[in-house]
């Protein structure tokens, strides 16, 4: 069974996804990272996915999709995947459950939940450690979390009502939340 983490930004998602995959030996796929490697990757694909990622918005479905495509058929079929990041809209996730179910692969969603406040202060933490430009300009920061809330939370409702999430309580310290994520999980193996 594959894992899908969903969780607004500041929630801990990315962190407590890395974490599980290596314990779990799960293979990640990090959407941001991901788009990333190909903003620095000095290409005209790489300036244009710039563009969106310093302004926070969701680059163009074919360049996600394509990246998720070749990830997902490069990793053999007994390799268990942790995907973070996608989908993120409701055409994402069309497309990405056909990529999905095409590999014969299933999914659960692990979604943390926090507070947008709540989320807004950890993030500002965030910037200062980690350095992410996206992450210091709190307009930019506030797009990505409304996002979130229009895009996102729509495909959350629907893997919800198809009885596929895992809900999490994402307040407390990153241990806490990681025992919280490692129980819900543990009957799916
Ligand atoms: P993240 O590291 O998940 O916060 O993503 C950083 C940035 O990468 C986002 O603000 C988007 O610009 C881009 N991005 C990440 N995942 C996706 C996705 N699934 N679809 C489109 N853009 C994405």
């Amino acid at each position: 069974m594959d894992l899908v983490f969903f969780g607004i930004q500041g929630s801990g998602k990315g962190t407590q996804a890395k974490t599980l995959a290596a314990e779990l030996k799960y293979y990640i796929f990090e959407a941001g990272g991901e788009l990333r490697k190909i903003k620095a990757s000095g290409t005209d694909l790489g300036e244009l996915v710039k563009k969106y990622i310093d302004n926070g918005e969701l680059v163009p479905f074919e360049i996600i999709m394509e990246v998720v495509n070749e990830a997902v058929a490069a990793v053999p079929d007994d390799q268990k995947i942790l995907f973070d990041g996608i989908p993120r809209d409701e055409d994402q996730m069309n497309a990405f459950d056909k990529i999905l179910s095409d590999a014969g692969r299933q999914i659960r969603c692990v979604h943390i939940l926090l507070d947008k406040d709540e989320a807004v202060e950890r993030i500002k933490g965030r910037a200062e450690i980690e350095g992410r430009a996206d992450d210091a300009d709190q307009e930019k920061v506030l797009r990505r979390m409304d996002l979130f809330s229009e895009k996102t939370m729509p495909v959350i409702a629907e893997y919800e009502s198809a009885g596929k999430v895992i809900e999490i309580d994402g307040k407390g310290s990153v241990e806490e939340i990681y025992a919280r994520i490692k129980d819900g999980i543990a009957d799916l193996n």
